[in-house]
């Protein structure tokens, strides 16, 4: 993974969460308090802002710049939960380098076991872990197993789809969603939607 990566996965991720407004903000509408998307966006636009400074650094030290400039300027539970996946990952990324996929699945993983942490969540609590956990593991047992691209990115958005999906017939145990107890059952989780998304947009874009 080298910067101009991260650089271009910034500007198709603005691009893609903009294009899912109006279903982001109707399932914030439903179990939310209706600020996710905002949120997301703000992150979103922060980081294509950050172009030029990024461009000058490496892939770890440019991971670890976002992650500090998202905690402060996202709100929210996500701005914290983002910022920590963004910092755990340029931790890994200095330490083991970002080359090859089973390395970059190794920063990956560091990011969403960092969110796990701060978020004190795991899968089946309705959020945005339930998309990142199962994406994080096949992509780790893929990248083992030698897989490729893009054969690897079609799994693993296969797999952010269903994790999305799942949410729909859970009880929210975490977030505001868990104060609906029942009548979140129906919904899918806006964090999880988000997580797809973005997942997608990384998956098309690194297949190439
Ligand atoms: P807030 O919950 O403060 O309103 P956002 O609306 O930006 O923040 O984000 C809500 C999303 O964050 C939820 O849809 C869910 O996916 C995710 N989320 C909430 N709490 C947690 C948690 N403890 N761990 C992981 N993700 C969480
Ligand atoms: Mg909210």
């Amino acid at each position: 993974m080298k910067t101009e990566f991260i650089l271009l996965a910034a500007k198709a991720v603005n691009e893609a969460i903009l294009a899912s407004e109006a279903e982001i903000e109707s399932l914030d509408r439903e179990i939310g308090d209706g600020d996710h998307f905002i949120n997301i966006k703000r992150g979103c636009a922060t980081i294509v802002g950050m172009h030029d400074e990024l461009a000058a650094l490496t892939p770890d030290a440019a991971l670890q710049k976002i992650g500090m400039k998202l905690l402060s300027t996202i709100g929210g539970a996500s701005g914290p939960l983002i910022g920590s996946f963004f910092i755990a990952m340029a931790k890994t990324v200095k330490e083991q380098g970002a080359e090859s996929l089973p390395e970059i699945a190794a920063a990956f993983a560091a990011g969403v076991e960092a969110i796990k942490h701060r978020g004190k969540a795991d899968v089946g609590e309705k959020t945005m872990l339930d998309v990142l956990i199962p994406v994080s593991h096949t992509f780790t047992r893929l990248a083992g197993e030698g897989f490729q691209r893009p054969a690897l990115f079609e799994v693993i958005k296969r797999e952010a789809e269903q994790g999305m999906l799942a949410t729909r017939d859970m009880i929210a145990t975490k977030g505001r969603a868990a104060f609906l107890g029942e009548r979140a059952i129906g919904h899918i989780d806006p964090g999880a939607k988000t997580s797809q998304v973005i997942i997608t947009t990384l998956c098309d874009l690194a297949a190439k």
